[in-house]
């Protein structure tokens, strides 16, 4: 049983509240809703929710931006909707604090079950995704909630590009990107740039983040087929 779980949706488009309000209450979840992010934000903080579905592109304050307020003071999971191809997609999810998201269309049962992984996940205190995350012996971190980067302890200025790319490659370490998915995953579909502009990020990042950059350890080069993240994770 997934419990007395309260999930907070915040989408301004109603047949979709209604299919999830349907759908996840009869899973058993208590489902709250909110059609703009204005009365998102505030009935966020009025029901302290589980989990918040959230919608990108949202009336009055956008999804992105509800995203990145509701990281201020909470670590709650949340789980974005976005449009493929749509404005949305320009955002990388992940980059500004969500936990995980869904493209539309997409099926309640897609959306159910990536919902009950990640609460069985917040659940076994497994889930921070937001904690600092660290490699090579603490050589290399990276705090995602304050989008910040440490080489050596030492703050490392990166733009928000460098930022999306970094933090979709550690989010799956054992991926090994082409080009066009980096772009469509980090910077979003409707980038208007080719794929060199991926190298010329990755060659800067290289500059700012790897000791030797003809002998990466962090960014590694694919030959054929694009890049993977080889840093080797510091558990703590
Ligand atoms: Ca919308």
């Amino acid at each position: 049983m997934p419990g007395s779980a309260r999930i907070l949706v915040v989408e301004d488009e109603a047949k979709i509240v209604d299919a999830l309000r349907a759908y996840l209450g009869s899973a058993g979840y208590e489902v709250c809703a909110a059609l703009d992010g204005e009365s998102g934000l505030a009935l966020f903080r009025e029901t302290s929710p589980d989990l918040v579905v959230l919608d990108l592109m949202l009336p009055k304050i956008s999804g992105e931006r509800l995203c990145m307020e509701i990281r201020r003071s909470s670590r709650v999971p949340i789980v974005m909707l976005t449009a493929r191809g749509g404005e949305d997609d320009k955002i990388s999810g992940f980059a500004i604090g969500a936990d995980d998201y869904v493209t539309k269309p997409f099926s309640p049962r897609e959306l159910k079950a990536r919902i009950e992984s990640i609460l069985r996940r917040s659940r076994e205190g497994a889930s921070p995704l937001f904690k600092t995350m660290s490699w090579n012996d603490g050589d290399l971190e990276i705090d995602v909630e304050a989008r910040a980067l440490r080489k050596r302890g030492e703050p490392v200025q990166v733009t928000p590009n460098e930022f999306k790319i970094l933090s979709a490659l550690v989010r799956c370490p054992n991926k090994t990107w082409t080009r066009d998915e980096l772009i469509d995953s980090a910077l979003g579909i409707d980038f208007d740039g080719y794929e060199r502009t991926i190298d010329s990020h990755i060659k800067n990042l290289r500059g700012k983040i790897e000791d030797d950059t003809a002998n990466p350890t962090y960014i590694l080069t694919v030959r054929g087929v694009g890049y993977k993240f080889g840093g080797a994770e510091t558990k703590r």
